[in-house]
């Protein structure tokens, strides 16, 4: 938190905003927004990690009851913007947050870091969901090293081949009955990925195109090895108005916000 003590009495109008997070580039935000006068950042989180990586500053954590709920927490809460900096899969919490702001009439902001491209090296085969990925698999090969994270593994349980699953905690739903389960965080080396490769014989890798340097050493192992990738398109967001690509189009954007609130 800032120091509110001191730094309020040259800024009149205080712009308090709801930072919806998850990803890292919430947690860079989190970090930058603290030390900025006239803002006072509340992060949020969903809840699912044991373990979470917090952000700096005030956090709260746990769903709010769909769009419904979210609504209501902004307008209890007193916030004046909405920054969601989720992770680019997190189309329901980005959907909510669009209809709850859009209600209060709240200005908002989305941040979506840019998709992974294909090179001319790679053999990637984009899908537009994880059944399309599971249904897939068998014109690729018997050893998959799946990298789609915890949530969502269940598509893939009735899938005959091989898996290496890679999960930061374990899964609580089906899995596929071949598996070994990895349980490891990022960032993720080159080297390290090559040797996950090598060791278990992939034949295949599944990811989500999330984007984002931490998770992108896989592909670059996987081009290295000549290995096909099954890469699952991003959830359409519906808007293309208010989404920014970068950290500092979000600071730019709330300074414009704490400008207006204080003209
Ligand atoms: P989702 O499907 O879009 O959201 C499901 C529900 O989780 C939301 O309706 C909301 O519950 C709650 N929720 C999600 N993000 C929240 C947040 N930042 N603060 C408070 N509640 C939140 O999201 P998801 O795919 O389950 O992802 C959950 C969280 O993990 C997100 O914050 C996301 O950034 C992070 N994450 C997701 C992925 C992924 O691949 N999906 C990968 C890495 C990190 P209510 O309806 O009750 O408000």
């Amino acid at each position: 938190m800032p120091d509110t003590s001191t730094s309020r009495v040259s800024h009149e109008h205080w712009v308090k905003v709801l930072l919806l997070g998850g990803s890292g580039e919430a947690r860079e935000l989190a970090e930058l927004l603290t030390g900025e006068p006239g803002i006072d950042v509340v992060s949020s989180l969903a809840g699912r990690l044991r373990n979470p990586r917090l952000p700096d500053g005030e956090v709260r954590v746990g769903g709010f009851g769909g769009a419904e709920g979210l609504r209501n927490w902004l307008h209890e809460n007193l916030i004046d913007a909405l920054v969601v900096a989720t992770h680019p899969f997190a189309a329901r919490m980005t959907s909510n947050a669009i209809d709850a702001a859009t209600a209060l009439g709240l200005p908002y902001v989305i941040l979506r870091r840019p998709p992974w491209l294909p090179g001319p090296d790679d053999h990637w085969s984009p899908v537009e969901s994880m059944a399309a990925a599971a249904a897939a698999i068998p014109e690729f090969g018997d050893r998959v090293f799946l990298t789609v994270g915890r949530q969502g593994v269940d598509v893939f349980a009735e899938v005959g081949a091989w898996f290496l699953i890679r999960a930061i905690d374990r899964p609580s739903r089906a899995l596929p009955p071949r598996h070994e389960l990895l349980l490891e965080r990022g960032p993720f080396s080159v080297e390290h990925e090559l040797a996950l490769l090598e060791n278990h014989g992939i034949d295949v890798l599944v990811t989500k195109n999330s984007g984002g340097d931490q998770t992108v050493a896989k592909l670059a192992a996987a081009r290295m090895c000549g290995l096909p990738v099954i890469v699952v398109d991003r959830p359409d967001l519906g808007v293309s108005a208010a989404v920014v690509d970068t950290v500092d189009g979000v600071v730019n954007w709330l300074r414009v916000v704490r400008g207006s609130a204080s003209a």
